[in-house]
């Protein structure tokens, strides 16, 4: 069979396979005027960019999808150990730029493109972000997958296919106002729909027992009274110089259109119909929080489907081959639940072994443990899931036996391990008392062989601060460690062609193996002291802050020089990410400005003494509902206004709000950086991941002694990096000081809330809560403890940095600066989501890449 593979890959195929497309520019624009002609039903004549990314994309999916079926047939072939990743979010971005690079097809499709009339950049700017995601836990979902393909590994994505991403920022009166993100509305090339692949999901109904007519016992059985089905989506995933091409399969909601009359009494048929017609609802749209749950009946809902979908297609897969012998199970499934959002994965795993194949429970439940692992995102309590009781019981009546059986068992060995301790049986039930709900982590970590956090510091923290009790009962070894990583095919080579080509071209790898294989960066130490080599590399730097400052442009329309330095803070808005601080900082360093310019002092003098030329750059979406957030937004907005439209002070500061932060324009953002800001109080930022893309992309960072930055720090050393702030350590203290004593407001800090008070940066009533909530309300982020430490490192960057951002020769900006920047870049191989993917393989997964 695998000979038969073999011949197939190599192109006995009848339809042309990627290799046939990128050797033959010819076949290439043959299937795109076929397309263009019978796909789109247009005329090559009024073909437009938008029709050419279709047609394009159609061209290059179809040679894909060859790859993918075979990848399909492979895996089943070989039977190896399949990784299955459980993910409420993908952020994936454009597909047709990656697809372009992970298939080494984009001088040819370029070419083709021109010889057609096309632009390849107009024609990929047509795209929609894929943007189902809302920030880090997304795009690391979407990074893995990309992994998964890139080393072989048999690994697959399960998601939903959210109608609408995350919405649309647009801003109105220095306000954000959120759009809807129909991203669909011109249908996506890159899904195949798989409409005959449908799995009914039931919701609600109720429980009975009945006699097993094959054993003679009593067992349960689960009756729903709302049936929606799960119709695939299904999204090929190319690896990056492999035909490994695993697969992201969402699921849509869909009404069935059957139903069981005699459920329903002729009054409720009305309502059975309309609830029918509700189901599509599921699906409709991506909740818009990040690090905060919002409890909603819906999301419950969704959550249900989307696990309920996924475990009974990945059963189905695993009888296929295996029949009943359910023993294998952990020998050929991994399951990995990204956050606490598919934890009732491990219920449905257990209901369908025990209701449905009869298996016995404590067989069953030794399966499910050894098949499922816990990925923790976050330690903030705001952030962690609970679901009321009465709402469980009423959605999943069945699922909330089991979740009661599991805790009882669970409390059971407690006792017996601590019979001293009352009080822990009550602090790890997953049944919290008042109010009654479920806890979603804890039921995962008793469900899961493995629980692990996303850096060193966060899987620490999560030891001794939330989980504490659970090491006490399972042990330590239960709890690890995977630090986050990004793909360096789309984040070096995709966002910075430049630089990734510099880099191949001084690791002499014309083919761009180092992508795979990220510690080879550590080659370009050698030429740290090649003056001609740093200038080049700041040139790249130069042009990419063009790239940036051009978009900066046509978004606010302001203008900004890229000789200075760009300083930048791009994230979900939120008051622990403490972009309030950063805004701060920058109203500091006007009114200092302003003052010295009171005083006599010229501007020449300024730039000479205190302050070099800077652009302080923002963006990020704010969760509609989370009102600070969104304060936040409008207060850089206002300080914008006022700093861009002073004249006064030449180009010393700029400050801009880059509306609608998403992947493709980070891919921009990450590139164009000199530095960035990855600020959190210590201990509240369990990984980050935008710190990784623009330090890979020869960025600086300014940030706290929090979460990957620690990593980042020994990695690129610590003289590379602008570390400030008080340490995780310290921070409950510090609250607790302020509790007691009241907040310090440092001087440095009065003065900017004196400012902002007179209604210098317009009504301070919009303020208010933003500037009470520190100086008033406990200061829970600590951002008078920190603003003078951000502030001293300010300085430390600047003296660095220079009066330099351009592509000239200045010594000693290339000395101070370019090198720092080279030297980093060379120590980044760590971060990439490749080893991220090696060590969940090797330490929680128990897999081996599959042989190609
Ligand atoms: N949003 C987008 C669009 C991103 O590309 C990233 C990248 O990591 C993030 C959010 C996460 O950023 P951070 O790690 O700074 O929270």
């Amino acid at each position: 069979q695998l000979d038969l593979l073999e011949k197939k890959s190599h192109g006995t195929n009848h339809e042309p396979n990627i290799h046939d497309i990128v050797e033959n520019p010819q076949k290439f624009e043959e299937l795109f005027v076929r397309h263009v002609e019978t796909g789109l039903g247009r005329s090559m004549y009024n073909c437009d960019n938008l029709a050419a990314y279709q047609a394009a994309s159609k061209t290059i999916r179809d040679a894909l999808v060859l790859d993918w079926a075979n990848t399909q047939q492979r895996q089943t072939i070989q039977d190896g150990k399949r990784v299955y990743y459980l993910s409420l979010e993908f952020l994936m971005g454009r597909a047709m730029d990656n697809a372009l690079i992970n298939l080494k097809c984009e001088t040819n499709t370029r070419n083709s493109l021109r010889d057609l009339g096309f632009n390849l950049e107009d024609v990929l700017d047509q795209e929609p972000d894929a943007a189902l995601g809302n920030g880090g836990l997304g795009r690391l979902a979407a990074c893995f997958v990309d992994s998964l393909s890139s080393k072989n590994y048999s690994g697959w994505g399960y998601g939903l296919s959210y109608q609408y991403g995350i919405f649309k920022q647009k801003i109105v009166d220095s306000y954000q106002i959120e759009t809807p993100d129909y991203w669909l509305k011109y249908s996506n090339p890159w899904i195949v729909e798989r409409h005959e692949i449908q799995i009914p999901v039931d919701f609600y109904g109720y429980v009975y027992e009945e006699i097993d007519p094959n054993t003679g016992k009593t067992k349960k059985n689960w009756s729903g009274g709302e049936r929606v089905l799960a119709v695939a989506a299904d999204f090929p995933i190319p690896g990056f110089n492999t035909n490994n091409t695993n697969n992201l399969r969402l699921w849509n909601a869909k009404p069935t259109n059957e139903f069981d009359f005699t459920k329903f009494n002729a009054g409720d048929y009305q309502q059975s119909v309309a609830s029918q017609q509700r189901a599509e609802s599921i699906t409709s749209v991506l909740y818009p929080n990040d690090n905060f749950e919002e409890g909603k009946e819906l999301r419950l809902k969704q959550q249900y489907f989307w696990v309920a979908a996924s475990i009974h297609d990945i059963i189905r897969r695993f009888k296929k081959t295996h029949k009943a012998a359910w023993h294998k199970l952990p020998d050929q499934i991994a399951i990995q639940l990204n956050d606490t959002h598919p934890t009732l994965a491990i219920v449905e795993l257990q209901r369908v072994l025990i209701d449905l194949e009869g298996v016995e429970w404590d067989d069953a439940w030794d399966i499910v443990v050894k098949v499922c692992a816990y990925t923790n995102h976050t330690v903030m309590l705001e952030a962690l899931e609970k679901w009321p009781v009465d709402l469980v019981g009423r959605l999943l009546p069945r699922h909330l036996e089991i979740i009661y059986d599991i805790n009882y068992f669970f409390l059971q060995k407690v006792q017996k391990l601590y019979p001293e301790d009352r009080d822990l049986l009550r602090r790890v039930s997953i049944i919290e008392e008042d109010p009654k709900s479920v806890r979603m982590a804890y039921l995962a970590i008793i469900g899961s062989h493995k629980v692990n956090g996303v850096a060193e510091l966060h899987s620490e923290l999560i030891k001794t601060t939330i989980f504490k009790d659970f090491v006490k009962v399972f042990g330590k070894d239960k709890f690890t460690n995977v630090t986050n990583g990004i793909t360096p095919r789309r984040w070096l080579r995709q966002a910075n062609p430049a630089l990734s080509a510099l880099i191949a071209k001084k690791l002499e790898d014309p083919n761009y193996n180092y992508l795979t294989n990220l510690g080879r960066l550590k080659e370009l130490e050698k030429f740290i002291d090649d003056k001609e080599f740093l200038k080049e590399w700041d040139a790249v730097k130069f042009e990419n802050k063009k790239r940036l400052a051009a978009l900066i442009k046509s978004e606010t329309n302001v203008d900004v020089d890229p000789t200075v330095l760009f300083d930048i803070q791009v994230k979900r808005i939120h008051e622990y990410k403490r972009q309030q601080m950063n805004i701060f900082a920058v109203i500091y360093r006007y009114l200092h400005i302003k003052e010295l310019q009171r005083q006599g002092v010229s501007i020449e003098e300024i730039k000479e003494k205190y302050y070099i030329s800077k652009a302080s750059i923002f963006g990020g979406k704010a969760a509609p509902g989370y009102y600070m957030a969104k304060t936040i937004i409008h207060l850089i907005c206002k300080v914008g206004e006022v700093i861009n439209n002073d004249d006064t002070i030449d180009n010393l500061l700029k400050v801009v709000f880059i509306p609608d932060y998403n992947v493709s324009k980070a891919e921009i953002i990450c590139p164009g950086s000199d530095l960035s800001n990855h600020i959190s109080t210590a201990g509240t930022e369990a990984s980050g991941t935008s710190n990784m893309k623009f330090a890979l992309n020869g960025g600086l960072i300014i940030g706290t002694v929090d979460g990957a930055n620690v990593e980042i720090a020994r990695e690129i050393g610590e003289e590379n990096i602008f570390l400030f702030g008080n340490l995780a350590e310290n921070v409950e203290e510090l609250r607790h000081k302020h509790f007691v004593e009241g907040v310090h407001v440092p001087k440095t800090l009065q003065k900017v809330f004196a400012a902002i008070e007179e209604g210098q940066f317009g009504n301070p009533d919009d303020f208010k809560a933003l500037v009470d909530g520190i100086r008033d309300h406990g200061d829970y982020y600590l951002v008078s403890d920190d603003f003078d430490l951000f502030l001293d490192a300010h300085k430390k960057v600047e003296k660095t940095f220079g009066h330099h951002g351009g592509d000239s020769d200045d010594p000693a900006h290339l000395q101070r600066w370019v090198r720092k920047s080279v030297w980093s870049v060379a120590n980044m191989g760590f971060f990439s989501s490749d080893r991220c993917i090696d060590e969940y393989a090797e330490d929680i997964w128990n897999v081996e890449p599959s042989n190609i």
